[in-house]
């Protein structure tokens, strides 16, 4: 197996001396490889496919805080509703509608982040800052749903000083709606880093990263 734990336990350590919350990014990952972190204490774990999360929840301990972390179609809502702790990728109105209608149901509150979209590339989800405005702007009907943060992914490129301009137009953002933040459980979340950039998204201003590979090792 191929799982990091030296790099699991260095990286948590001095992130949470910096009360920076760690996300294990366990997508592709089997059962096992995930119960070696858990065993290690991590509670925190980010899925990106619905099926995978629904399947490793119902077999893994029930004391572990799932946050989705990949696109969301509406119609699949409904199966993460009863247990996801964090909907990292809330990236439209309707979609925030759908989660509020399924967490009533549930009797619960789910708290999301609002996914920005702050790459170069075209095919990333996420809102632009006029659609973030106007999601801000129609929250209050949505009694069910809790915004607690933004969440964004920089551009995949080596250009270090890019990467770190897109994470400081992210903490603006998160900067200027913090007060308007819907979530009564969480403090404020700015989930931004990644393996290859986590440093620098600390260094401006992050308080969430969502690692895979540096603990898991490269998915094939
Ligand atoms: C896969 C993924 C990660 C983790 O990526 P690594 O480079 O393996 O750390 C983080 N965030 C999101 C949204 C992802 O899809």
């Amino acid at each position: 197996m191929a799982v990091n734990t030296e790099a699991f336990v260095r990286i948590t350590s001095e992130l949470g001396k910096k009360n920076v919350s760690v996300v294990a990014v366990s997508k592709t990952k089997s059962e096992e490889e995930i119960l070696e972190l858990y065993n290690l204490g991590q509670r925190d774990f980010g899925e990106n496919y619905v099926q995978e999360m629904v399947a490793k929840a119902q077999a893994l301990p029930k004391d572990i805080r799932w946050h989705f972390i990949g696109h969301l179609q509406t119609n699949k809502v409904k199966q993460i509703a009863p247990f996801v702790h964090l909907v990292q990728s809330a990236d439209s109105l309707k979609l925030l509608k759908e989660i509020n209608k399924q967490s009533k149901k549930q009797n619960r509150k789910i708290d999301c982040l609002l996914q920005v979209h702050i790459a170069v590339e075209e095919s990333k989800f996420g809102l632009d800052a006029t659609e973030l405005q106007h999601v801000m702007e129609n929250l209050k009907d949505l009694q069910n749903v809790g915004v607690a943060g933004l969440m964004g992914i920089a551009s995949f490129t080596d250009d270090q000083l890019k990467i770190r301009q897109e994470f400081q137009f992210l903490d603006s953002l998160f900067k200027k709606y913090k007060p308007l933040f819907t979530s009564e459980e969480k403090k404020p979340v700015l989930s931004m880093g990644m393996s290859a950039d986590y440093k620098i998204a600390i260094e401006e201003g992050g308080n969430m990263v969502r690692i895979g590979s540096l603990f898991f090792g490269k998915r094939s």
